[in-house]
């Protein structure tokens, strides 16, 4: 059934030339680096704290600051894993990395999205577009404790994850796999009162579980942690199949599930390392269900395995990524793997160290839309390269670039990101530091 809204006024607020959706890496990313550009940036976002999945998401480790080599991602993501650890005295210094004190991270991202001088509306869902028959974006409905309110700027960054405005405002996606499936979710969450010497003596978390029915919500042993304080281990356990993240009453009970799921993995933890989690106290789960992969835009370059494998150099890059492809298996391909009819990708860890490959600006443009670009784990990339280049350090220097995108393209009349001049974005970019060939 369909319902009609009657048309009605709300209030609307034009004083920004750029505005952020999403206030993930990502979009901290993009919005310091519109408003360091000059641009008057305003950073919306959906939760009560920036960080994404990194705060309010518990995954508690970077991946790809490096592959063992020189940092991969630098610029804006540096300034991020520096300040943070600064704030975690048991991490050596100098790590390329390493864990998240999640609470610590949402105040560094704080500090430096206001120290840029752009403004945050937190607690406030994009929830609606208004698109011209052109492509452009004329503007955006939120709603929030306000009520419904529209605001207008000259250009807009999606850092969603899920391409929420690029596909209401009509941009083409591609959603999960051949079979409409998407890698699986977790849930995080974080351990304390756990005994750290004890941890430090267990060869493997990776706990062949019993199979005797006593645990019956975990499917599998996929398990990473991180020493993310004092007595506190940061976990990504789990996984929940089939959930389609755009689908709000399918989060819905994947969360309910996730909980109880983290409840059996404390649990079965406990038994078998007791000395380590036996007395453990289960201090956090992640407010934001762990979502693997979501909308994928059309973009005007879509990242390919070949590109990866090429550690391709590209004339347009905007940003590099060193991490190894991280897909998670769909329960299809879990089938199909025990059947043997699908092989294992054999390309997990081909890099060596310092070895990466360029993202170029053209996976960040939508084809057909004007004055949106996209950054986060929705860039146009096929889903096993998505696989490798969702991760925060790469994530972070992808909205590194679309914010300084749209500070330059929000200058002319009628913004288009199409027609941003790249290789100035490039030496801008490389001036405030970022890693780029
Ligand atoms: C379970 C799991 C484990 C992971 N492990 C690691 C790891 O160990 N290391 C690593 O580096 N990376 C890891 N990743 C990958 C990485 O965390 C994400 O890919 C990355 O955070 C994506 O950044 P983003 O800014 O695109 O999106 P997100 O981090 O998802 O942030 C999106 C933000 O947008 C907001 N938002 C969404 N929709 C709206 C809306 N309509 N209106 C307003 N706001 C909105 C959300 O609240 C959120 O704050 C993991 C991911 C998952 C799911």
């Amino acid at each position: 059934m369909m319902y009609t809204l009657k048309p009605k006024q709300i209030p609307l607020d034009d004083r920004f030339e750029v505005i952020v959706i999403g206030g993930g890496p990502a979009g901290c990313a993009a919005a310091v680096s519109a408003a360091r550009a000059g641009a008057r940036t305003l950073l919306i976002e959906a939760t009560g704290s920036l960080g994404g999945m990194g705060t309010s998401g518990l995954v508690p480790f970077w991946c790809g600051f490096s592959n063992g080599g020189d940092l991969c991602s630098t610029g804006f993501g540096k300034q991020v894993m520096e300040q943070l650890q600064n704030q975690m005295p048991h991490v050596q210094p100098g790590t390329k990395g390493g864990p998240i004190a999640a609470e610590a991270l949402k105040r560094v991202y704080d500090d430096l999205v206001v120290g840029s001088g752009a403004a945050i509306l937190f607690q406030t869902v994009l929830s609606d577009v208004d698109v011209d028959d052109q492509g452009a974006i004329q503007t955006v409905i939120v709603s929030n404790k306000a009520g419904l309110s529209a605001y207008r700027a000259k250009t807009y960054v999606d850092c969603t994850g899920d391409a929420d405005l690029v596909a209401w405002a009509g941009g083409e996606f591609e959603l999960g796999d051949e079979y409409g499936e998407m890698q699986p979710a977790t849930m995080c969450f974080t351990l304390t009162n756990v005994d750290m010497t004890a941890v430090s003596r267990i060869d493997s978390h990776r706990v062949i579980h019993p199979n005797d029915g006593r645990y019956p919500l975990i499917p599998d042993n996929h398990i990473c942690y991180g020493i993310v304080g004092p007595s506190a281990v940061g976990f990504n356990a789990g996984h929940i199949y089939q959930v389609n993240g755009t689908d709000p009453a399918n989060v819905s009970s994947a969360l309910i599930q996730a909980r109880r799921m983290v409840a059996q993995i404390q649990a079965l933890l406990a038994e078998k390392f007791p000395d380590a989690y036996g007395q453990s106290y289960l201090a956090a789960t992640s407010s934001l269900l762990g979502i693997r992969e979501g909308r994928r835009i059309k973009g005007d370059y879509k990242l390919m395995p070949e590109d990866y494998y090429a550690r391709r150099v590209f004339p347009d890059e905007i940003a590099r990524n060193c991490y190894n492809f991280d897909s998670h298996e769909t329960s299809t391909e879990l089938k199909l793997l025990a059947e043997g009819k699908l092989a294992h990708h054999p390309e997990e860890k081909v890099y060596r160290p310092g070895e990466s490959h360029g993202i170029p600006y053209r996976c960040l443009t939508p084809e057909k839309l004007k004055n949106v670009i996209v950054a986060g784990r929705s860039i146009c990339a096929e889903r096993r390269v998505m696989g490798s280049v969702r991760i925060m350090a790469t994530v972070l220097a992808l909205g590194e670039a679309a914010g300084l995108a749209a500070a330059m393209a929000s200058v002319a009349e009628q913004p288009d990101f199409h027609q941003v001049d790249v290789p100035v974005l490039r030496a801008k970019l490389l001036e405030n530091g970022a890693f780029i060939l």
